[in-house]
Formats: C-alpha cells, structure tokens, sequence
C-alpha cells in the first residue's frame, strides 16, 4: 500500500485546474485511513481497480492497479484474473470491462458518470441508420454505450482509430459518434492517398471541442521550442497545427521520448497531472479543461462501492447485447494485431 509520503512525492508537482491549488503532505495523511480500508477490501474480494488517466490524481496514485487510456484498460480488464473488477471513469468503460468480462462482477463507483459523445447517440439511432447505410460497414468509438456497441461492426479507440478505419476492407464506413475525430480520420486518409465513403455521426466531446486553432498560434508565440500535443477529439483546425496527435498513454510515451522539455497539451486536466507528476524536470504548459464526468469519481465512492454495492453500481447487461457487443470489441483487438 502506498504511503503518505510516497502518495505526497507524487502529488506533490500537481496543479489541477487552478495554478495555486497543491496538494499538502497533510492532505495525503488525511486520505491514508479511506486508502488501506481500500486496499483490505481488495484483498478481501480478490478486486482489483481501473483507472482512467483522467481521474484526480490522488485515485490514480493510490489505489489503482491498472491506469491508462481506454484501449489499455479494456485490456486489462480482457487479462484481469480478478473476480471483482471496479471501474473508476465513466459508465461506457465500466460497461466495455463488463462486456469484456461478462463472468466477473465490474462494479461502476461512478454511476452517474456520462459522457457526452456516449451520451449522444441511441441503439435506435444506429438502427436507423443501418437501413439508411446498409452497404456500410459500421464502426464506434469506445465512447458508446453497449448497446449502440450491440449494433456496430467494430469498435476503435483514439490510439488505434486511423489504422483502423484504413485497415477495413470496404470503402464505405459510418464513424460515430465523434464527427471531429471521424473528419480527423478523413483528413488522414486523404494525405496516406486512401479514399473512402465516411459517414459521420454529429456528437463531440464537450471538452475537446472548445480549443480553438488561435490558442495554439499565441503559444507558440510566447514560448519558443513548445511541443504541442492534441487528442483526436479535438477539431481538424487544431489537429492541423499540433506537433502531436494522439491518446492520452500515446501523450504519455511520447513525452517519455521526446527531447524537447516543454509541452503544451490540448486535453483534459488530468493528463497534465500525470505528466508534471511522471516529469519533473518539464514544463507543462496547457489548456486545462475538466471533464466534470471524469472529476466526479471520489475515493470515498470506490469505498462504498466495495464496502456495499448497490444495484446501479454493478453492470448487468442483457445477454444478447453483450454477446453483440463483445463481437464488436473483439473486432478491434483483430484489427489491432
Ligand atoms: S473528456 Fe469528453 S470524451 Fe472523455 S469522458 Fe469526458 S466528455 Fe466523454
């Protein structure tokens, strides 16, 4: 179990949103208590915890046994051995780890947590659609519940979506539901010479989609040799003058490898934490915006959660989805290797 002091060394270089917010040696000493009464509950259920990188940083550097982007998490949660899996992010990943997993228990401490591109797209919408696009091959970001999942062919995350989309073998492709990022796929294609028929769905991210090209032109005025790192969920116009474009764990192996010690990253807050927390030595410019879905998770919740889950925390999913569902991950991981 990490200590108060270990939790302090980590935190310690974090500024989440607000520049004069810090977290305090006593802070950490505060949260030890809910902390071990975690991990006993761990050991006592055979748990384990999935973190996204988004999450507040005092989760994401205590009681978490696997963080990362969508893609790794769903990973893990496909290779966890586990009986109990909670899930510390939004409802479509805790319902993605159940798809994955449907003899395990996934436990959501966060069941209120949407997302507004999942959240903006139905089953009956896609089934409509399929008999308006029925020579197109159906593809959803992770970002969609299990039953929009249900009804498409392959599923993709930000870290595989381009090579994806490039690797079907058919010409005609419905993307939903990020229309930034599928216009980011379509721009791609173009400059690798590929040309496909790619439908797009209207759903943004409310994070993302706020960044606007001319940030980008003022901070390279004002700090020289900057790095510029965006997520694909951002508009073209951004995507277009980044020096980067990637997930969140791509950020971060990036960041890892580059020379450069300055960055400026366009996405959410909690990946900047990560990375002032991970890289000391470098500068982390960045337009911090919160997802308040993400932010909403607490340790306190994880606790109660494991202490006592009640029914809308634990995903159940309708054996016929799953299965549909499952079919379409799955497709993802053949796509991938
Ligand atoms: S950051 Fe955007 S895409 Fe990610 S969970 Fe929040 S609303 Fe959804």
């Amino acid at each position: 179990m990490v200590t108060a002091e270990q939790l302090y060394e980590k935190l310690k270089n974090i500024r989440t949103g607000n520049p004069v917010c810090q977290f305090t040696r006593e802070h950490c000493d505060r949260l030890l208590p809910t902390i071990k009464k975690i991990e006993d509950l761990k050991r006592e259920k055979n748990a384990v915890i999935l973190v996204h990188n988004y999450v507040a940083p005092e989760i994401f550097y205590s009681v978490a046994d696997y963080t990362g982007d969508s893609y790794g998490l769903s990973k893990k949660a496909k290779e966890s051995h586990a009986d109990v899996i909670v899930f510390s992010a939004v409802r479509f990943m805790a319902e993605t780890a159940k798809i994955l997993n449907p003899e395990k228990t996934v436990l959501d401490p966060n069941p209120n947590g949407g997302c507004s591109l999942a959240d903006g797209i139905t089953a009956a919408d896609v089934t409509r659609l399929r008999e308006k696009f029925p020579d197109h091959t159906f593809v959803c970001y992770i970002n969609t519940t299990a039953a929009v999942k249900a009804q498409c062919d392959v599923c993709v995350t930000s870290s595989n979506v381009y090579a994806i989309i490039e690797k079907i073998p058919n010409d005609k492709i419905y993307f939903l539901p990020d229309r930034l990022m599928g216009e980011n796929v379509i721009n791609h294609l173009k400059v690798r010479g590929v040309n496909k028929d790619i439908q797009l769905w209207d759903g943004t991210c409310y994070v993302h989609e706020e960044y606007q090209p001319e940030s980008i032109d003022q901070v390279r005025k004002n700090f020289a040799g900057v790095e510029i790192l965006v997520h694909p969920e951002c508009s073209p116009s951004v995507v277009d003058k980044a020096d980067y474009v990637g997930s969140t764990s791509q950020m971060l192996s990036h960041v890892r490898e580059s020379r450069r010690d300055s960055f400026f990253l366009l996405t959410e807050c909690g990946l900047s934490g990560v990375l002032q927390s991970e890289f000391p030595e470098k500068t982390f410019a960045g337009s911090c915006t919160l997802c308040k879905y993400m932010k909403s998770n607490s340790l306190e919740d994880i606790l109660s959660v494991l202490e006592n889950p009640s029914p809308h925390h634990v995903i159940t999913l309708n054996p016929e989805i799953q299965s549909r569902a499952l079919h379409c991950v799955n497709q993802m991981f053949n796509y991938s290797n």
